[in-house]
């Protein structure tokens, strides 16, 4: 048996909670509130209830017949996490999370945000239950992520920039949990990935662990004999969320898509499981392996899916991979981007480019695994968001004729503004 819950915040011997003081009572009062809340029939239909019907739960396993003749294998498979409402998984545990603190009697809520579709998951969640949201963001990903900010302010949501290190995410997780050690009385912080201290990974897998439990029966239901699961694997709750359901089962290959990026050399990829610049450590509260020098300072990362380029991995994924029941590999940005255009012109299914990772992995594996199997694909997000990276890739020249004429009617706009 495969223990799908840490043994007081800890994996094998990644996890824990590694914090400062002041930190510790907000995570023992979290600790305390989710394990009566997941006890509570009645928190326990609200969430059902709002899966199903604002969230738009159960999302399709869909067999992609195309895929399957043309890979030569096993009969795909895609979860379409990507028709969940906000376009992706993120919104499982931005919901979760959300009901959760409403039950603390929480009236603010914060989060920190890379790429920000974390942020843009808690901002509706909160828009929706009614609750105060600040979303730390660091300065330059609010400048390259306009999309998501913008949609993160129509919800209502107040977009902080953070200006401290390197202006990225690890410094927006710094700031929120400054801001959560200030103002706990009446705030959540709502964690974006199954990772950080005890007992987040366990709190985000739990919210994401409907995406394994649905496939699970929907196979059921349908005969569907599961051989091989395939997931991309940033902090990895999209991962954690549909492999937890399978842990149990031997039979069942578990893979994880990291981000190959442009190579394997340092500040090329982000590849913690399989990458050669990848070493254990305590960062930002938890043990795990990160992409960090001997000094513990982070290293540069790369990706084309902002989504993937994190330096470290959750600690239940860690565990995993050392034991041996998760697989990992690395994709590349370039592999990413034609699993795309396969996807997108074979079954009419738009992945998102983290997604994208896991549908190529699946289509190198696809032979490996018998044609009666099926190889079940997370498409753990939509890829209408990633239109400003696949444009520029796929028909720079009309991406630029479409973004100066855009520009040209903002200045014309702004003369008509101006004369008023
Ligand atoms: C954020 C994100 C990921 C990566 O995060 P995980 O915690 O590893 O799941 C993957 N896919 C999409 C669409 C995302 O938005």
């Amino acid at each position: 048996m495969t223990k799908t819950e840490s043994d007081n915040g800890f994996f094998d011997r990644f996890g824990g909670k590694y914090v400062a003081e002041i930190i510790r009572r907000p995570l023992d009062d979290l600790e305390k509130a989710f394990g009566e809340a997941m006890r509570d029939p009645a928190f326990l239909e609200e969430l059902r209830t709002v899966q199903r019907d604002y969230i738009g739960r159960e999302t399709p396993l869909y067999f992609a017949p195309t895929a399957t003749k043309l890979l030569g294998g096993a009969r795909i498979y895609v979860k379409l996490e990507g028709l969940a409402n906000t376009g992706a998984h993120k919104i499982n545990n931005a919901i979760g999370q959300c009901l959760l603190a409403r039950r603390m009697g929480k009236t603010r809520v914060i989060a920190e945000t890379g790429a920000g579709q974390h942020g843009l998951a808690t901002a509706a969640a909160c828009a929706k239950l009614g609750l105060e949201c600040v979303v730390y963001m660091g300065e330059v990903d609010v400048r390259r992520q306009q999309p998501n900010v913008a949609t993160m302010e129509l919800y209502g949501a107040k977009v902080v920039p953070v200006k401290s290190g390197a202006r990225t995410l690890k410094d927006a997780v710094n700031e929120a949990m400054r801001d959560w050690a200030a103002n706990f009385k009446d705030t959540h912080y709502v964690l974006g990935s199954a990772l950080g201290p005890a007992p987040f990974p366990d709190i985000v897998r739990t919210f994401q662990s409907v995406i394994g439990d649905e496939v699970k029966r929907q196979a059921a239901e349908r005969g569907i004999d599961v051989g091989a699961v395939v997931a991309c694997v940033g902090g990895g709750s999209n991962s954690i969320g549909i492999f937890s359901a399978f842990l149990d089962d031997a039979d069942v290959r578990l893979v994880g898509a990291e981000a190959g990026g442009v190579g394997p050399n340092v500040g090329e990829n982000a590849a913690r499981m399989t990458g050669n610049a990848s070493r254990e450590g305590i960062v930002q509260g938890y043990k795990s392996r990160f992409l960090i020098d001997e000094d513990g300072q982070s290293l540069p990362t790369r990706s084309i899916s902002a989504g993937l380029d994190y330096m470290g991995i959750g600690p239940q994924l860690a565990a995993l991979g050392e034991s041996g029941r998760v697989e990992f590999t690395s994709v590349r940005d370039d592999e990413a981007l034609e699993a795309v255009k396969f996807f997108a012109r074979n079954e009419g299914i738009l992945f998102a480019l983290e997604s994208a990772h896991a549908g190529a992995a699946a289509m190198r594996i696809a032979k490996e695994i018998p044609a009666d199997k099926a190889l079940v694909i997370n498409m753990s997000g939509r890829g209408d968001k990633d239109i400003f990276i696949t444009s520029p890739v796929f028909r720079p020249a009309r991406w630029r004729e479409f973004l100066e004429a855009e520009l040209r009617r903002l200045d014309e706009k702004k003369d008509v503004h101006d004369a008023d």
